[in-house]
């Protein structure tokens, strides 16, 4: 009898490994494989949010993260021309960001999978999905030059990015779709001390941003409108240093600094498809995908592993029926996501925020709790719909009426 996991993962980057990790560490049978091998880098920027940061905690991986030398980010600074607002991301246990490379963070995540028993193929691409009926039963694909073979499962896990060949060929329902809406690009510097900041700088139809990472460089992200997506790729490096021009000071630290690699970029649609369906799951981008102007991604996929192994686990354990724990999944991600889905889309318009926001962000400067506020509805810590409710807006205009009085 050919063998049959509990699981295989396809996709071992930021939604599989942990998914499979932490399958495994409940004693599940797993076989992770991706195409890539580790360490290697994939198109994105890095920032790891408090949330995320908390849940590297929780698998005990944190202190791996922090041997790589990758610095500490506190402080989120949104300069928005005539002021700046500067707050702490954190909540109470975990006050900080990071911002590991992909080839770190990918690494260190694929190789916890291996100790946790998963069984690990790098190098191993997925071809296609083998159904019985309209049911997932397993995938066939290939190591590098070698031949196919199929492998099967209880579920098969979709962990597979953007262009997922799981949701491809399971084809599930998908709403709230909107289209590209930004495209960005960045490159690494070395000589720009970031001094444990996240920095960002908000203009019109421009959004920039750099923090810290390893090896003391620093991360340096610009992105415009997707309309100018075709237009701008004829000079990247010149519409990227001209949207620095927006922004002197930060300019003037980058000049002083040396960029080391060449500009790398992209521009992503948005969408949530329904995560699962007989025999197969979808974890990370491969269910929920959204601009990555506010950087949410990784803990997302973070999250989904989490909430996608504990759905499984109950209906391994008989404990809920599969279409009933993996509903609670569903809805328990949606329900987390959607403001912050939402905010994300808004933002990555580019277009100036309605008036209502623009005074609630002039009333801020000064008043340090909101503005640690709005650094953690940034981080992703608390929730926009929470932020933004008219009790909260009510008491910032009213602190920084009190404040305008008393000048
Ligand atoms: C420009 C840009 C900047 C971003 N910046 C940030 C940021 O600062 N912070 C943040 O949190 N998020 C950021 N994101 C979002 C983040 O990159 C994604 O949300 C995250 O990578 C999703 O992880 P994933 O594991 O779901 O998919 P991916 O990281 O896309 O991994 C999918 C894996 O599946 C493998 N795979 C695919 N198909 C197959 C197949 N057929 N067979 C075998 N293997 C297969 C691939 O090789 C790949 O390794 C950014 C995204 C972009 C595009």
């Amino acid at each position: 009898m050919a063998k049959t996991y509990d699981a295989i993962v396809v996709g071992a980057r930021v939604a599989g490994s942990p998914t499979a990790m932490l399958l495994a560490r409940k004693g599940y049978d797993v076989l992770l494989v991706d195409r890539a091998t580790f360490p290697s880098d994939t198109i994105s920027t890095h920032l790891v949010h408090p949330p995320g940061v908390a849940a590297l905690k929780r698998w005990g991986l944190l202190d791996r993260v922090l041997a790589t030398g990758c610095p500490a980010i506190d402080t989120y600074a949104f300069d928005f021309g005539p002021f700046t607002l500067s707050g702490a991301p954190g909540a109470e246990k975990t006050t900080v960001a990071y911002g590991p490379r992909r080839t770190v963070l990918d690494k260190l995540l694929v190789d916890a999978a291996a100790e946790a028993s998963v069984e690990v193929r790098e190098g191993f691409s997925v071809e296609s999905i083998v159904f019985e009926g309209d049911r997932v039963t397993g995938v066939r694909g290939h190591g590098k030059g070698g031949a196919t073979v199929t492998e099967r499962a209880r579920v098969v896990i979709g962990a597979d990015g953007r262009h997922s060949l799981v949701a491809h060929a399971v084809n599930p329902a998908q709403y709230d779709e909107k289209p590209p809406l930004l495209a960005g690009y960045y490159a690494y510097w070395s000589g720009l001390p970031m001094e444990g900041r996240f920095e960002t700088y908000v203009r019109p139809s421009r959004g920039m941003a750099a923090w810290p990472t390893n090896d003391g460089l620093t991360v340096v992200i610009a992105g415009w409108p997707y309309a100018e997506f075709e237009a701008n790729k004829t000079d990247i490096e010149g519409n990227f240093l001209k949207a620095y021009e927006l922004a002197p000071s930060f300019a003037q630290r980058m000049r002083a600094g040396t960029r080391e690699t060449r500009f790398v970029g992209t521009a992503v649609p948005n969408y949530l498809r329904k995560p699962f369906g007989r025999g197969w799951a979808l974890v990370g981008d491969a269910g929920y995908n959204k601009d990555f102007i506010t950087a949410q991604g990784i803990h997302d996929a973070f999250r989904d592993a989490e909430l996608c192994v504990a759905a499984l686990d109950e209906t391994f354990c008989g404990l809920r029926a599969f279409d009933d724990a993996m509903s609670r999944y569903q809805t328990s991600r949606d329900q987390q996501v959607l403001p912050m889905y939402e905010f994300t889309t808004e933002l990555a318009t580019l277009e100036p925020p309605p008036p209502e926001l623009q005074q609630l962000l002039a009333a801020m400067p000064g008043n340090q709790d909101a503005m640690d506020g709005f650094a953690r509805v940034n981080a992703g810590v608390t929730s926009p719909s929470e932020f933004f409710s008219p009790q909260n807006v009510e008491r910032i205009m009213s602190q920084a009426g009190a404040v305008t009085a008393v000048h």
